[in-house]
């Protein structure tokens, strides 16, 4: 049995879990918190970061920062998950869904200006299995029509953009704001866990307030303030110390673990190549501004039939491959709200893109066997 996901353990999970645990500190923004989040800021480059529950919740906190009203509109690609358009449906506003790209299922960067209008608040671009969007256009028209841009980064931790003058910078350090997931089936794991990083110093310490159930806390314990109260609304976005001691380990093995994911997704690439070029079957692309951090390895098959057969096939030698999202503004909740527009390249994704086994146990023979499955 080859399973689609296995969490990684690096053993030392339970170590530090068992320290944050007899040291008494069990509550959030402890020890833990303040490593993990201060790793971020030094090897990333984002300007302040705050740990949360979840990417969902990073998301949230996102859309009460960019103080998204009744109303408001935002622009993200609908082939995504469903956090990333909820966070703003639940303060409220519109989504007017973009189309993803002919070579990639990210946003198709040259269709946002056009959604653009009056009600517009921010752009939400999503670095789909880890593949960066084209920042430096989308930061051009955020700044030209005065947006925010907030990076849904949950697939793309160690991941970077290339602007056209050479300079490199990670994903989620260009955006006004930028949320990240640890959820278990990315590439650095706490089980549920995300992260807000804060790129905008104009959200630094509205942020620590939602963060702390709307109080100024935070500064509280920093000795700003005598008194800390409700300031701001907020909630309890914060994760407790042994999620953060859990990421620890895992960042601790950061470097060993995209080593051992980009070998895994290279062994693919190389082995499916050329079967995929016979076929029309298309591997994925990677545009000359991104950089590849094996979150994902997927296929993009010509019809829903062939991807069916390709399902069944593994299926049947137990190994389980899988489909993604399916188009936000078909679905049951946003269909009638969404504008009527065909966006025909989402569509296209969600019935022809399939995802491989991708783990870091996953061993060269199970790769084999699954490549020689899919190529016979
Ligand atoms: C995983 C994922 C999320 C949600 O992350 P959680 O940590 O599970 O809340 C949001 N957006 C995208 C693109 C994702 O892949």
């Amino acid at each position: 049995m080859i399973p689609f996901n296995k969490p990684y353990l690096t053993g030392k999970e339970a170590h530090y879990m068992y320290d944050a645990v007899y040291t008494g500190k069990l509550s959030g923004n402890g020890k833990f918190t303040k490593k993990c989040q201060h790793f971020f800021e030094s090897n990333y480059g984002f300007r302040k970061c705050l740990l949360t529950t979840s990417c969902t919740d990073a998301l949230e906190m996102a859309a009460i920062l960019a103080d998204i009203q009744p109303g408001d509109e935002v622009i993200m690609p609908s082939y995504t998950f469903v956090s990333t358009s909820n966070a703003f449906v639940l303060r409220g506003a519109h989504i007017r869904f973009a189309d993803s790209r002919k070579d990639h299922p990210g946003i198709d960067e040259d269709s946002i200006e056009s959604l653009i209008t009056q009600k517009t608040k921010a752009i939400v671009p999503v670095h789909y299995a880890g593949v960066g969007c084209d920042m430096e256009k989308i930061m051009s028209i955020a700044n030209k029509h005065n947006l925010l841009v907030i990076e849904d980064a949950a697939q793309a931790i160690d991941s970077y953009f290339t602007f056209s003058d050479g300079t490199k910078k990670a994903l989620g350090s260009i955006g006004h704001l930028a949320a990240f997931s640890f959820h278990e089936t990315k590439n650095i794991i706490s089980g549920e866990g995300g992260l807000l990083a804060i790129n905008d110093d104009r959200f630094s310490k509205r942020a620590e307030i939602i963060w702390e159930k709307g109080t100024n806390r935070s500064a509280f314990f920093r000795g700003e303030v005598d008194k800390y109260g409700w300031v701001d609304i907020g909630s309890s976005f914060l994760p407790s110390e042994t999620i953060a001691a859990f990421l620890w380990a895992q960042l601790e093995n950061l470097e060993n673990i995209q080593e051992k994911r980009i070998a895994i997704w290279d062994q693919y690439y190389s082995g499916l190549k050329e079967w995929a070029e016979n076929r029309n079957v298309r591997l994925p692309f990677v545009p000359h501004f991104a950089t590849n951090n094996a979150h994902m390895f997927y296929l993009v098959c010509e019809s829903v039939e062939q991807r069916t057969e390709i399902i069944e096939r593994l299926k049947s030698k137990s190994v389980s491959a899988v489909f993604h999202y399916l188009s936000l503004h078909k679905s049951p909740f946003y269909q009638s709200k969404h504008d009527g527009r065909e966006l025909s390249m989402s569509d296209f994704y969600s019935e022809c893109l399939v995802r491989l086994p991708m783990y870091y146990e996953l061993t060269e023979d199970n790769i084999d066997l699954i490549i020689g499955n899919i190529t016979r």
